[in-house]
Parts: structure tokens; sequence; C-alpha cells
């Protein structure tokens, strides 16, 4: 168990999951993971960043709930936090809820993204890196969260929930939050609470 740890300042800033993209999010979690629930069930935590330079186009790239680019599917893609270049938290989605920013994670990920264009911005920015620990140590305690449950969206097809019915993304993760960058990260949360 991880010790009682203060919520940082969140601004709640929620992208639109009407009756419709929830019903896409139940009929994804069935298709991916035989699950008949869109509610999240929180074990891990993955990091991520947004390749991109600003908040404000994080935020209007989540918002739609349109088919990706990448995979083709419903819902849009999305993420429950983005930490801005200033240390900002941000809130897109409840935790009740799985949203889609990890193939094979979805049913049990909370997700953070970091603006950024590589790992080495989030990592070589004090305030956002600071922001980003605090965030993660309290969503560990409220949730329970092991720290080896604390990982990189690169090291998605290690993690020990992973599941995955599409024979065609069995293998498919992304390039953002090394399994270098995260054993530093990891380290460094060793230091809050
Ligand atoms: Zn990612």
């Amino acid at each position: 168990m991880i010790a009682d740890v203060p919520p940082p300042p969140i601004h709640q800033d929620p992208i639109p999951f009407g009756a419709e993209r929830r019903a896409d999010m139940r009929r994804y979690a069935r298709r991916h993971y035989g699950i008949r629930s869109a509610r999240l069930k929180p074990r891990t935590i993955v990091q991520h960043v947004t390749v991109n330079t600003s908040y404000r186009a994080t935020w209007n790239t989540f918002a739609p709930n349109v088919a990706d680019g990448e995979l083709g599917e419903l819902p849009g893609t999305c993420t429950h936090f983005v930490v801005d270049r200033r240390g900002g938290i941000h809130q897109l989605v409840p935790l009740e809820l799985m949203c889609r920013h990890t193939v094979g994670l979805n049913h049990v990920a909370i997700g953070i993204e970091h603006v950024g264009m590589a790992d080495g911005d989030v990592m070589g920015n004090a305030r956002q890196l600071e922001a980003s620990l605090r965030l993660t140590r309290w969503l560990q305690a409220e949730h329970d969260i092991r720290t080896r449950d604390v990982i990189g969206h690169n090291e998605s097809l290690t993690s020990p929930y992973r599941v995955e019915r599409v024979a065609r993304l069995r293998d498919q993760t992304h390039g953002d939050m090394t399994p270098t960058t995260m054993r530093r990260y990891r380290r460094q949360l060793g230091r809050i609470g």
C-alpha cells in the first residue's frame, strides 16, 4: 500500500462523453476484452506523450467522437488526464469510464498524457514532471496501484494485465514513454509519499 498522498490541484475540463460515445466504448470493450461494460477497473497507469506542443490542441484531438486514423475504430481516442507544459493538470474523462489510449489495457488503465514532442521534453521539464509524479502517486494511493504497474505506453506489451482479442492488434504498441524513461520515472515516484 502507498501511504496517503494529498490530491494535486486538478482542473476539470471534460470532453463530451455522452450516451453514444459510452455505447461505442461498451462495444469496444466487448470486442477487444470480452467485457460487457465501459466501467473502468483501474489496475495500472499508462504514461504518454502527446507529440504536439499545446494543451488546447490535445483537448481538441480527443474531444470529437470520431474513428481514429490509425486503427479506424470508435469511440474516439482519449485520455483521463493531461499534464501541460506549465505543470497544470486537466481531467478530461471521469475515472469511472474506460477510454481509448492504450491497445490491450483500456479496460484497466488510467491514461495520463503529457504535452510534448518526446519523452525527453517531459523528463526535462521540472514543473511538468513534478505535477505528473504527484498526480500518479495520488492515483496509486487512491486505487492501490503498485509502482511496477505505472508503465509507459511503450511498455504496454509486457503488462500482466494486457488482453487483446483482435489478432491484428496482439503486438500493437506505441513508441512514447520507453522502458529507459520509465525506469527513471518510477525511481522518482519513490520520492513522493
Ligand atoms: Zn501513447
